[in-house]
């Protein structure tokens, strides 16, 4: 293996340390406690787990965490009232309604009813438009924690060619747009790319969100290319015994890191920035409602 190993891990326990600084100075100059608001819908186990582990961090920050369960079959009536009720809290600098929705929500209603100065996730219509116009916004957690990496492996990244794979809302468009705004020349792939293999060859960093296990090999890339790996993926682990699984990303991870300059693994890689930066988000939430500095490095 040639590549280095970029540790999602470390670098998230490093930003969860600047921000537990920032809060605490929050805490002692102004008296405000920055806190978060997670509601879920429905019984999702993998939605339970995040949502968690979202709260347990959120405390560990010095942060106030506020967590609102409702049934699956919860009314989007009913939804809206609580978003409306968490948009008026002085309490609530940040508010994350946990996605997938079940089918009788309209997600987009539902997430354009956040107030836009508290929409952590970055996803609301206006947030998405200031990002896209290079203007000041709420940036989406998962590309932030990318470009933080990004950042923090090449120091500065303008002029490079960079190629993400996926252009979903989440992660595949902001995070073009972060690229872009970093000064990349960016390319972005999706089902219909025509020769995806040739594409990918001329980057220097590829980003892969695409939700398909392993689907790019190392000789996809570019020898010393940054390859950084949003896939979740469950797969079939049959050498750990009967009916384990494990974890991978959308990248085969040892034939790339062979190949690339470097890598981030899954699990350990761009997961753990995700709470991270939605962590930062709303500490950045917090000192914009209330006219107070903001944590440097810590946004886009
Ligand atoms: P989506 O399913 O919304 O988007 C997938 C994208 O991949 C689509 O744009 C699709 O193209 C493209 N795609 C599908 N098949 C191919 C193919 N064969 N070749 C090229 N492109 C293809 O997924 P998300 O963006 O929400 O998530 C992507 C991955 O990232 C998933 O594994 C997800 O679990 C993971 N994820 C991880 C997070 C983390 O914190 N680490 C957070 C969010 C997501 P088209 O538009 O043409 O259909």
């Amino acid at each position: 293996m040639g590549a280095q190993i970029i540790d999602g891990k470390a670098f998230a326990a490093k930003v969860r340390g600047q921000v537990a600084a920032h809060v605490a100075r929050l805490k002692a100059d102004h008296g405000i406690t920055p806190g978060l608001a997670v509601v879920l819908i429905g019984e999702d186990p993998a939605s339970q787990v995040y949502v968690r582990s979202k709260g347990k961090m959120t405390v560990e920050v010095g942060m106030a965490s506020f967590e609102h369960k409702l049934d699956l079959d919860t009314s989007e009536t009913d939804l809206l009232a609580l978003i409306g009720q968490l948009n008026a809290d002085l309490k609530v600098h940040g508010i994350l309604v946990q996605l997938p929705l079940p089918k009788h929500l309209d997600e987009d209603l539902v997430i354009n009813s956040i107030d836009p100065a508290k929409d952590v996730d970055g996803f609301h219509i206006s947030n998405v438009g200031l990002l896209g116009t290079g203007q000041k916004s709420m940036v989406p957690c998962t590309p932030l924690g990318c470009l933080m990496m990004l950042r923090e492996h090449h120091g500065s990244l303008s002029g490079m060619d960079a190629v993400v794979i996926g252009r979903s809302n989440i992660v595949g468009k902001p995070m073009a747009q972060l690229l872009l705004g970093d000064s990349c020349t960016v390319t972005i792939a999706h089902s219909r790319t025509k020769n995806l293999p040739d594409v990918v060859r001329r980057a220097d960093i590829v980003v892969a969100a695409v939700g398909r296990a392993e689907m790019v090999p190392g000789d996809w890339i570019k020898p010393g290319a940054t390859v950084i790996d949003v896939g979740i993926n469950r797969i079939d682990a049959p050498e750990k015994g009967d009916g384990k699984t494990q974890l991978v990303g959308d990248v085969h991870f040892d034939s790339c890191a062979e190949v690339a300059g470097a890598i981030t693994p899954v699990p350990g890689g761009v997961g753990p920035m995700t709470i991270a930066c939605l962590l930062a988000n709303t500490v950045t939430a917090c000192c914009r409602s209330h006219g107070v500095d903001e944590p440097e490095g810590l946004t886009a």
